[in-house]
């Protein structure tokens, strides 16, 4: 097949290109590399295969030819990112997902939205199964991701309904592993930058609040199982074993096996208290479930931050 990928150059962008061409198929890679890395798809520049596209999914996405699936991954989606652009990412939501269902609807594509967890907010419902609506504050400090995104739902289910767009939904929980931008901010990077320096451990809050954290290897597993399955309605697709953020951050200093010690900072703003996938409908729908358990995840996701670490180390001694 031929399949776009916006936000190709970012974290799970990145490893689904790198999935659906090892799978055999041609993929457009759309990126504006405002927060995707170049670095991320260095390794194909050879690739007859691929081709790259520098746009801004909030523009126009053109692309030539045959179009046969797109993958609507583009966002920025770190909490660090939400104070720095926090227009954008409205636009990337709303414009961004606009012109990802046009194109889907001039080429005759199916078209996956990469949803989120963040839709179910701050949740009083817990475990979070799709089926519920969310708590969601409209004008908080992650609201312009949260509703954006809750918007991209809306308006992929009306072009689903109004113009027949063959659609699906996937809600990405936590999810980690190589090639995470070193200083994204989010627990993992900022957890493992920190180990592999013997810098302090910055945990918000008391470290009680939860998440449920999915290697990216099962992630994009999910994401390409529902792309080829029959069903329109959202998905969660994420790891339900849950964790507290201090014991995260114990499992990383003894997988690293760093002399990090962990120190508190406030906790931000609308920081959800906890979160964790019930993931039934993917088991019975699409017979998926996680398969990497943390310990090997951390593992993997330790070595490509070692070697990131150490580059680093050596740009800026040079
Ligand atoms: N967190 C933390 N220290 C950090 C970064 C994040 O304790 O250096 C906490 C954050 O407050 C949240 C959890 O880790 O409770 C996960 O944060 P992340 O930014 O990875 O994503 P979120 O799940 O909140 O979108």
């Amino acid at each position: 097949m031929r399949i776009v990928v916006t936000g190709a150059a970012g974290f799970l962008g990145s490893h689904l290109t790198d999935r659906l061409l090892s799978e055999g198929h041609e993929v457009v890679g759309v990126d504006s590399l405002i927060t995707g890395n170049p670095e991320n798809l260095k390794h194909l520049s050879d690739e007859p295969r691929f081709h790259f596209v520098r746009a801004d999914v909030t523009k126009y996405i053109g692309v030539n030819g045959v179009v046969d699936r797109v993958y609507h991954m583009a966002s920025p989606a770190s909490p660090k990112d939400f104070p720095r652009f926090p227009v954008h990412i409205c636009k990337v939501g709303a414009l961004g997902t606009l012109n990802a269902l046009g194109l889907s609807k001039a080429k005759g594509a199916r078209m996956l939205l990469a949803s989120t967890s963040e839709v179910y907010g701050d949740p009083e419902v817990h475990p979070q199964a799709e089926g519920y609506w969310g708590h969601v504050n409209p004008i908080g400090a992650r609201s312009m991701y949260d509703e954006a995104k809750r918007f991209a739902e809306a308006l992929t289910m009306s072009y689903h309904h109004q113009n027949h767009v063959d659609t699906r939904i996937v809600r990405i929980f936590n999810t980690y592993g190589p090639r995470m931008r070193l200083d994204d901010g989010r627990v993992l990077p900022n957890f493992m930058r920190a180990a592999l320096r013997n810098e302090p451990i910055t945990i918000y809050g008391d470290g009680s609040q939860t998440r449920s954290f999915c290697y990216v290897d099962d992630l994009i597993d999910g994401l390409i199982r529902l792309m080829e399955s029959k069903l329109d309605e959202p998905v969660n697709i994420g790891n339900p074993e849950e964790v507290t953020i201090l014991e995260f951050a114990r499992e990383i200093i003894a997988i690293v096996g760093s002399k990090s010690q962990i120190v508190q900072h406030p906790l931000p703003t609308d920081d959800p208290v906890r979160r964790r996938p019930d993931i039934t409908r993917a088991r019975t729908l699409l017979g998926w479930e996680p398969k990497v358990q943390r310990p090997e995840g951390l593992r993997r996701t330790c070595e490509d931050f070692t070697r990131r670490v150490l580059i680093e180390k050596a740009d800026a001694a040079s």
